[in-house]
């Protein structure tokens, strides 16, 4: 007993050595950097203003985006789409005085490129990925798994605009309903600087200077943390002038925490404002979106509450809300609904998914309108499954489609063949655990060859089969 407890004491010293080396490496900074362009407008702009800045106008801009889903070349990875509707309801909160409003422009778009879904801020990756990806005269947004830079002061980058690919990329772990890093890089992409910035001069703690040094702005305090703080501020930085500094942590573009932060000031919001609508006018030429958040959920049908002995290749059914466009159907292992199972954008009211052997479910559902993706879920439905994959032709809505894989069990590196009644036009691999381990996409023959090798290792698999008349499942054991 006392070994074990030994070693109980030894995990958890090491899990409070994880947390505090994660606690203190947890400082995301922001990795954008104006160019000319966006200096020279500033500078003008600055030196133009009114004094005071002119009423901000009293109707709501409507600003599309485009969100890119990054994933790693096979597939894996991405980030949950449920995870971006939260995300933009925060940037549409954090908006809200400025009289902005965002919307999602089309159907996310995924990027299979792991190259891309880890990649470097100095290597000029990003902006070729958004000279390969952007929509015109929309804002461009890549969502991925890391930024690598080379930090002098530790931490890790968050996010940035790319002035030459005119687009902003922000991490995956920091997207989501708690999260200002998207806020941040959006005041970037309407050419706000950080209120640190020293290229124009060191502002005094005092003010006097505001109007040519720091951000130029006098209605943001002068600030020097030019690395992630915790708010209040305790730090003792002194000005030039030898005056404590005393920065103002609920501004948006200081890098202090995401949770002290929580607005723009007026003369920023002016700025945007003016920058929008000068040089970023295509934006504002599209129809005014359907804004209306669905009041209704939709009812949960199958499976029913509580029941058990499923299959684990379920068929989903909701009702219909009339005032919802899309749903968003969430399928976790977990009550919480991290790393759901399923993450689904659908216009129908049903889908047939893949779950996890012997296990517990829960379900729930989002109706979504294209301008408003802050409905409530519904109340959360359970239920389990056994570890039959059952009659899976049958659930699959058509029970004329027939699919054959072989050689089955396969030997470790050698090819499997897929082939079916119908065109296949995507495949996807998933383990018994339920992780997705390989997809391909836009096929259209009734063939398909997988090479085992680089994808999975040996161990029993289920093959999602997507035909254009529905999909099937089998499983194929990897020797
Ligand atoms: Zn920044």
């Amino acid at each position: 007993m006392n070994y074990v407890r030994n070693i109980k004491i030894i995990i958890n010293l090491i899990a409070c050595i994880i947390l505090l080396s994660n606690t203190s490496y947890s400082q995301q900074i922001c990795g954008t950097e104006f160019d000319s362009a966006m200096t020279s407008r500033f500078h003008d702009y600055i030196q133009n203003r009114a004094y005071p800045p002119a009423k901000k106008t009293t109707n709501t801009y409507y600003i599309p985006i485009q969100f890119h889903i990054v994933t790693e070349t096979w597939g894996a990875g991405g980030i949950f789409a449920s995870n971006i509707y939260d995300e933009l309801c925060t940037l549409n909160e954090n908006f809200d005085s400025a009289n902005m409003y965002f919307y999602i422009y089309d159907d996310f778009h995924r990027i299979h490129s792991s190259g891309f879904y880890n990649h470097s801020l100095n290597s000029g990756t990003g902006s070729s990925m958004m000279h390969q990806h952007n929509i015109s005269n929309v804002v461009n947004i890549y969502i991925v798994n890391t930024i690598e830079g080379n930090l002098s002061g530790g931490g890790y980058i968050g996010g940035y605009f790319s002035p030459s690919g005119d687009g902003i990329v922000i991490r995956k772990n920091l997207v989501g309903k708690t999260q200002n890093t998207l806020t941040h890089e959006m005041g970037h992409y309407f050419n706000l600087p950080h209120p640190f910035n020293t290229n124009n001069g060191i502002e005094y703690a005092d003010g006097s200077n505001c109007s040519t040094a720091g951000d130029r702005f006098c209605d943001t305090k002068a600030d020097f943390q030019n690395y992630p703080w915790i708010c209040p501020y305790s730090d003792d930085e002194l000005d030039p002038m030898g005056t404590p500094y005393d920065p103002d942590p609920t501004l948006f573009m200081s890098y202090a925490a995401d949770a002290c932060t929580e607005r723009f000031s007026n003369e920023q919001i002016a700025s945007m404002s003016n920058y929008l609508t000068t040089f970023r006018p295509e934006h504002l030429n599209y129809p005014t979106p359907n804004t209306t958040e669905p009041e209704t959920t939709p009812n949960l049908n199958m499976p029913l509450s509580e029941e058990t002995n499923l299959p684990y290749n379920i068929k989903f059914e909701w009702s219909h809300i009339p005032e919802a466009e899309h749903y968003n159907l969430l399928v976790s292992e977990n009550v919480a609904f991290t790393l759901p199972i399923h993450d689904i954008i659908t216009s129908d009211t049903f889908f047939i998914g893949t779950c996890l052997p012997d296990q517990r479910h829960y379900w729930k559902i989002k109706p979504l309108v294209s301008g408003n993706t802050c409905a409530e879920y519904s109340p959360y439905r359970r239920f389990y499954t056994n570890d039959e994959a059952g009659n899976l032709v049958n659930i699959s809505m058509q029970n004329d489609i027939t699919a054959k894989v072989y050689p089955n069990p396969i030997n470790y590196g050698e090819t499997v063949k897929v082939t079916s009644n119908k065109k296949i036009t995507s495949i996807a691999i998933y383990d018994l655990q339920g992780r997705l381990m390989h997809t391909d996409w836009e096929h259209s023959s009734q063939t398909y060859s997988i090479a085992t090798n680089n994808i999975i290792s040996s161990g029993l698999y289920l093959l999602e089969i997507t035909t254009e008349n529905g999909k099937l499942f089998k499983r194929i054991s990897i020797l």
